[in-house]
């Protein structure tokens, strides 16, 4: 029986795992170590947020990213390449101590007394309290209009880590955000002839260092906001995140751009995807790539029992969310949720890692405050 069982090895688990190991809980962290990062990505790409603030917690701020890359020789500089967050990342977990279970969870039930989470390996493993830390990866969202394309003309941007193999060909992008900027860049550079398509007048630009810190802030104080100005913040972390600044240049005069226009029709005629857009413009492309983001909802959360998903409460007016207390927790006692799928309650700071420190410290101290007065009783 363990104190907790930490669902998902990304940066979230992963800080989880250390404060657990820092404070003497008995943990289990289950997945695979920073697969999102290392398998569903393009490998070249850069991180957004600026190197300063890529921090794993720790209680006497130890293990930063400036000691890494002291310690491993690893040049800093922003933006960020993947690969340097990734190996700051498994160096911060294997210098905490953290040790991961690189299995898949299957099932998760709770029966009167604790949880019972099962594994793709057939292991099963009980504990007093679970964190759900498992990112986006169960969220991706694609347009009906796109769904009638075979997945050989239509694709969605996750799971991308090259773009080499439409080299030669001509791909539609569909959006105006970070992940449609990074693909027609990266097709650009794997020597495709990619066109952006967008609804917005023009691409907006901005993040940076200082916008960051003001959302690492929001972090700490949203829970206890009155609601319409909640209603404000929640929508800085999705409809108007920009596109990194650093972007720019990887796109504008490189990539064509038809802003300003919306899509009325997609099929698929000779091989090709025929786009009909807004402009009355109508073209035909070898691929079409989707950016398109995700849709955060729990109930698409493959490993949660029924029993127990009709159990959470929800967010009023949005009942793919759960609703958490300060704590994280959900209205199922010991059940908590870290990274996206708390960013209702507690704001989009949660959907970025600018989100770790607080959620790792808000759950633990939870988790211990619970062991300690059930000791007592
Ligand atoms: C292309 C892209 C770029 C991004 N860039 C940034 C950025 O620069 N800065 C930033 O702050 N955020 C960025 N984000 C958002 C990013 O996803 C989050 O900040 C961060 O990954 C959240 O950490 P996490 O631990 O919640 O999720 P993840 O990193 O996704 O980790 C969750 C892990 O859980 C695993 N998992 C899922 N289901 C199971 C299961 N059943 N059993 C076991 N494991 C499971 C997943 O495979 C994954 O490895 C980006 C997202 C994308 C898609």
């Amino acid at each position: 029986m363990f104190d907790v069982i930490i669902i998902g090895a990304g940066p979230y688990g992963i800080s989880l795992a250390s404060y657990a190991v820092q404070q003497g809980l008995s943990y289990k962290l289950i997945g695979h170590p920073m697969d999102f990062w290392k398998t569903q990505m393009p490998q070249n790409m850069f991180i957004r947020t600026p190197y300063e603030l890529v921090q794993f917690p720790h209680p006497r701020n130890k293990f930063s990213i400036q000691q890494f890359a002291k310690e491993t020789g690893t040049p800093l500089s922003d933006p960020l390449p993947r690969p340097v967050f990734v190996d700051y990342a498994l160096w911060y977990a294997q210098r905490t101590g953290v040790a991961f279970t690189a299995e898949l969870v299957i099932h998760v039930n709770k029966n009167a007394e604790h949880f019972v989470v099962e594994t793709d390996q057939g292991s099963s493993f009980e504990a007093q309290n679970v964190v759900v830390a498992a990112g986006v990866r169960h969220f991706k969202y694609i347009p009906g209009l796109f769904r009638n394309l075979s997945s050989s003309l239509a694709s969605h941007t996750l799971g991308y880590t090259d773009f080499n193999l439409f080299k030669g060909k001509r791909v539609a992008v569909i959006g105006s955000g970070q992940s449609a900027w990074e693909a027609a860049a990266l097709l650009h550079q794997a020597g495709a002839s990619a066109e952006l398509i967008y609804r917005r007048e023009r691409p907006v630009y901005g993040g940076g260092k200082y916008q960051e810190i003001v959302l690492r802030s929001i972090g700490n104080i949203f829970f206890s906001l009155p609601h319409f100005i909640k209603k404000k913040l929640l929508h800085i972390g999705t409809a108007t995140v920009p596109i990194a600044r650093f972007l720019r240049q990887y796109v504008e005069g490189k990539v064509n751009q038809h802003s300003g226009v919306t899509i009325e029709g997609v099929s698929e005629a000779n091989g090709k995807a025929q786009l009909r857009l807004s402009n009355g413009r109508k073209d035909y492309f070898d691929h079409v790539i989707v950016a398109s983001g995700y849709n955060i909802n729990l109930d698409k959360l493959p490993f949660i029992g029924n029993n127990l998903k009709q159990s959470i409460s929800r967010e009023e007016g949005h009942d793919v969310f759960p609703k958490l207390h300060a704590s994280f927790e959900s209205s199922v006692p010991g059940l908590y949720f870290a990274g996206p799928l708390s960013a209702h309650s507690h704001g989009p700071t949660f959907r970025f890692i600018l989100g770790l420190k607080k959620t790792a410290e808000t759950i633990t101290f939870a988790i211990i405050k619970t062991k300690k007065s059930k000791d007592v009783s």
